[in-house]
């Protein structure tokens, strides 16, 4: 499905809700994550709704290494020696938003394993 009209991320492809967005294209947008964990904290997603990065890729290859080559440019453009990329599928892994995001968090030493 293209759009989803009850998903916050689809609202923020809009831009029916507000959010700090510091890249976009015709396939991507990406955004300051409401809850950073880091000085850097930036989510990538598909302007495209789709649940998860999983069912992306079996969509769109294409799109799915946008999200990777964006999180690069971004974590260059910001200067960061190291970064993480973070993607939870389902809820017990963590995922509360259900349109797949990569997660761009860095500008900070990060623990291993995550919890
Ligand atoms: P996940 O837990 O992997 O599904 O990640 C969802 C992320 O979306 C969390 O880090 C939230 O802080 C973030 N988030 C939820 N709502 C918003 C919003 N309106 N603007 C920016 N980030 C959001």
């Amino acid at each position: 499905m293209a759009l989803d009209l009850n998903c916050i991320f689809c609202k923020i492809v809009t831009g029916d809700i507000p959010a700090q967005i510091v890249y976009r294209s015709d396939n991507v947008v990406a955004f300051d994550d409401i809850t950073p964990q880091a000085p850097t904290h930036v989510l990538i997603i598909p302007t495209i709704h789709v649940e998860n990065i999983g069912d992306l890729a079996q969509l769109s290859p294409t799109i799915t290494a946008d999200l990777f080559s964006v999180a690069k440019q971004i974590a260059a453009e910001r200067g960061l020696s190291g970064f993480r990329n973070v993607l939870n599928t389902g809820e017990e892994a963590g995922q509360s938003v259900f349109h797949a995001h990569l997660h761009l968090i860095g500008g900070r030493s990060l623990a291993w394993p995550p919890g």
